[in-house]
This record gives C-alpha cells, structure tokens and sequence, in this order.
C-alpha cells in the first residue's frame, strides 16, 4: 500500500467526503477547509507536484481545472472563488500529490499569504 495520503483516498482506503470521480479525477472535501467550502480536485495518478507533470499530462490538467469549475458550479460559488495549486516547499505545498484547491463562500484578499 502506497504512503502517500491522496493516493490512498483516490484509491478509497482512507476516507474522505468525495464530491466528484471519474476514471482519473476525483474531488473531496478539504479536511481542514481554509473557506465556507474548500474542495480538493487531485489526479488518480500519482504525480508529486505541478513540476511533475510531463508533455502528455496537459489533456489531464486542463480537464483537473474544467471539473473544478465544475464542482464550483455545482457548489453554487455563483460569487467567485479561487482556484490554487501550491507548488513545492516555498509554494506551500504539504501534500505531495498534485490538487487544485477550489475555496469559495467568502471574500479572497490578495496578495496571498
Ligand atoms: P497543500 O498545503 O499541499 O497545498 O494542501 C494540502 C491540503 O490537504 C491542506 O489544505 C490539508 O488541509 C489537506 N489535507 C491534509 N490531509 C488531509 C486528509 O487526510 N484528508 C483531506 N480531506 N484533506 C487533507
Ligand atoms: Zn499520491
């Protein structure tokens, strides 16, 4: 079995509060959301980060950031929300599995923390 979290939700041997799968993408709740809702999107495939992907993963990308909008639509953030991908130790990356966060259901400030 796999050590790494994200792969073991994808694969459901931990659970989470799944909103969206398909053969290659799935959306879970955030277990310690960060807004009102704080959705998750990650690639059943193991990649560590967005410095990972290769040539080949951009069809999978682009469908990771179409199912966010998706899930947003479908989580009524008719206001906004913000799409991030933390990426590596100084982006803030904890998890080292690729996600798309989708925050929303409350006003975003800029610049980031
Ligand atoms: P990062 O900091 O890597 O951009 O985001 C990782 C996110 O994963 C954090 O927002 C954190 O709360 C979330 N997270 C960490 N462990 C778990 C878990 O076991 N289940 C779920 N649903 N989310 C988790
Ligand atoms: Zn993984």
């Amino acid at each position: 079995m796999t050590d790494c979290l994200f792969c073991q939700i994808a694969a459901g041997q931990l659970p989470a509060k799944i909103v969206y799968r398909s053969s290659d993408i799935v959306g879970f709740h955030d277990i310690s959301p960060q807004a009102p809702t704080h959705i998750l999107v990650i690639p059943i495939k193991h990649i560590a980060s967005a410095r990972e992907l290769q040539s080949g993963d951009a069809d999978l990308i682009g469908r990771m950031i179409f199912t966010a909008t998706q899930i947003a639509t479908d989580q009524h953030l008719d206001q906004g929300y913000r799409l991030v991908i933390n990426t590596g130790p100084q982006g803030g990356q904890s998890v080292d599995h690729l996600h798309v966060h989708i925050l929303g259901g409350r006003q975003m400030h800029w610049p980031p923390g």
